[in-house]
């Protein structure tokens, strides 16, 4: 085979695995249209046993959706409220944009086409309008990417819009909300939704303020190499860690942060420790909203917490932390529980911060670490401890009776037929209302074989 006769057959081939992508994309496209479409019909199910409510308590009217999408969720082991979101978006896209829908069907568009025109599209209220933008937007999508059609859908959208940009302000400044993202390598992102002179003035004054201290650092006599980023400080309760640095100078502790560490330590700080200007609680709690103290629980290993061993910790049960700062908190911080784990099985040896009242519930938020519902990872902390046999009905308040539920699944258990029942693990076996059944363990710990054979308890 010569050169050439080569690269025409390998470019066949080309041709070929681009047909077949195209293909299996069209696929794709038509299963999410039918998944679209079933999840509407979900909705409507939904809507249907929802009018033969007749109360107007709004909770209670909501409850067969939350029941169905918490059957779905657990069916294919999604999250309920994931599934309830995508529930509400389908029955927007299949009554607001019906073109798109077919389009999805005949595979002529992709999934993401169809999630840029209603994200970009949803807001114009009024159907011509908004079906002759369906129109130009379909038109465009058979030869754009899903994200250069996002940037020209959204121009349009604007365009067509009528309500004013400060009108939609306001509407957005009411959705500003903090969160937290959780990232890899013990990191995560605290992410704040603001208008953008606050988010940019806070940039600001961190700016400034990360400035001052870096020249402040630099003004210290023997900070000479102090430009480099280097490994940077935790701000967490420091043991003094004698700076190992200038080996036969004085102990001056250098800093070598950069300014985006010092930036973000400073942020940390002032949240962590500061006192909000404005305060309405004031004169109604001892030292204010200042006085509110972080808390959030650490769970260690018994050979880490003791120094024999550099593996990890769980912190709120879910997110791995380096064994450093799990020793730094286990051993000075205030504002944590601490949960100690036998490092092979994972069994909760102890919860310290001990009361008597309160050791059942720390044992309960220790185990369960999250709401346990299918598939749900609210927070302990933000749980309530529910009586798995109805206290009212004669259940006890003990271990094996209590687990966490967040609020929107301890009242689906109270107000639909969800039923739940509790073993001597604390595994919880769930009955959907059609009578499937699912079997909810404990939390399972990632758990770490001690290096040297013998634990020191
Ligand atoms: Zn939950």
């Amino acid at each position: 085979m010569t050169p050439e006769e080569r690269n025409i057959a390998e470019n066949d081939l080309v041709w070929d695995f681009v047909d077949e992508l195209a293909a299996i994309e069209a696929a794709e496209a038509r299963l999410h249209a039918q998944r679209v479409e079933l999840l509407a019909r979900a909705m409507s199910l939904a809507d249907t046993q929802k009018a033969r409510i007749a109360s107007t308590d709004s909770a209670q009217r909501d409850m067969p959706l939350r029941s169905i999408a918490a059957q779905l969720g657990v069916g294919i082991r999604v999250n309920d409220r994931t599934i309830q979101h995508q529930m509400n978006d389908a029955v927007q896209l299949t009554t607001l944009f019906p073109e798109t829908v077919a389009a999805l069907k005949r595979g002529q568009i992709s999934r993401s086409h169809a999630v840029v025109m209603l994200d970009t599209g949803a807001c114009l209220d009024d159907p011509e309008v908004r079906a002759a933008f369906e129109k130009v937007v379909l038109e465009r999508a058979q030869t754009l990417t899903s994200g250069r059609l996002k940037a020209f859908a959204r121009q349009l959208a604007e365009k067509l819009h009528p309500q004013s940009v400060t009108e939609r302000y306001e509407e957005a400044c009411a959705d500003r909300r903090i969160y937290v993202v959780e990232q890899d390598d013990g990191m995560a992102q605290l992410v704040a939704l603001l208008p953008a002179t606050l988010a940019y003035a806070i940039m600001d004054r961190l700016t400034q303020q990360g400035k001052a201290v870096r020249s402040a650092a630099n003004a210290t006599p023997s900070a000479g190499e102090s430009d480099a980023a280097g490994s940077g400080e935790l701000p967490i309760p420091a043991a003094s860690d004698g700076a190992s640095a200038g080996a036969e100078a004085e102990p001056q502790v250098v800093d070598r942060r950069g300014l985006d560490q010092v930036r973000a330590d400073l942020l940390a700080d002032m949240l962590l420790t500061g006192t909000p200007s404005i305060d309405p609680t004031l004169d109604r709690r001892s030292g204010g909203l200042g006085a509110i103290r972080a808390k959030v629980q650490v769970t260690v290993p018994v050979t880490t917490a003791a120094g024999a061993s550099d593996r990890g910790a769980l912190l709120n049960g879910q997110i791995p932390i380096d064994a450093d700062t799990a020793r730094r908190l286990v051993g000075a911080a205030s504002g944590f529980d601490r949960v100690m784990t036998h490092p092979i099985t994972g069994m909760v040896l102890a919860v310290d911060r001990y009361t008597p009242a309160a050791e059942q519930d720390r044992f309960v938020d220790a185990r369960d670490t999250h709401c346990r519902f299918p598939g749900c990872r609210m927070p302990a902390h933000r749980c309530d401890h529910d009586h798995t046999h109805d206290y009212a009905k004669g259940g006890k308040t003990e271990i094996t009776n209590l687990a966490c539920l967040c609020k929107r699944h301890h009242t689906l258990k109270g107000a639909t037929d969800w039923t739940v029942t509790q073993d001597a693990n604390g595994n919880l076996e769930w009955t959907t209302p059609a009578g499937r059944t699912y079997i909810d363990a404990p939390a399972p710990r990632v758990q770490f074989v001690p290096d040297s054979g013998s634990a020191p308890f």
